[in-house]
């Protein structure tokens, strides 16, 4: 069974986000999608808060559950027998961060692979520190979170 690993904030889970997801559980048998603790990133949504929204955004795809994990990506990866890391590449700006963390995660874990999705081209551009920045400035989230999101976010954010 080839079980992938998506790991990032997901603070909050997006309409990229979601694609990313939808492309990867046709690739692989089983994906998670993980909410890492980073107490270096100042949050806008707790971890409870953002699996909440996650857990009733994926709700249609069934090989994809939801989860949190402190502590190294690889490590946490060994816990669930994945071997496979997924990321999503929006730019060119995306890119050189996302070759170090995919080539230092191979150095701590050199079973583990990363693979990189790019999205529909409508979603690409979706990145979840504009959409707090949208929603605190009193603009129109819908087209760029699912429902869900939207729906929490107007009511207990704006
Ligand atoms: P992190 O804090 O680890 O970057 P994010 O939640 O911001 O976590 O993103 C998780 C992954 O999803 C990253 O690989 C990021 O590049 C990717 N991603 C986020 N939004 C998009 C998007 N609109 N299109 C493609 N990839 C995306």
């Amino acid at each position: 069974m080839k079980i992938a690993i998506y790991p990032g904030s997901f603070d909050p889970i997006t309409y990229g986000h979601l694609d990313i997801l939808e492309n990867a559980s046709k690739i692989f048998d089983k994906v998670i999608i993980a909410v890492a603790y980073n107490s270096a990133k100042r949050s806008f949504l707790t971890i409870e808060e953002r699996l909440k929204l996650i857990n009733e955004s994926i709700k249609d795809i069934p090989n994809v559950s939801a989860d949190s994990f402190e502590g190294l990506t690889v490590e946490y990866a060994k816990r669930q027998g994945a071997k496979v890391l997924i990321r999503g590449l929006r730019a060119v700006s995306d890119f050189e961060f996302e070759m170090q963390l995919s080539q230092t995660n191979s150095a701590l874990y050199d079973e583990i692979k990363t693979v990189f999705l790019t999205t529909k081209p409508e979603y690409n551009f979706i990145s979840s520190s504009t959409i707090k920045e949208i929603l605190q400035n009193g603009g129109d989230i819908s087209k760029f979170v699912p429902k869900p999101v939207y729906d929490y976010l107007t009511q207990n954010k704006q």
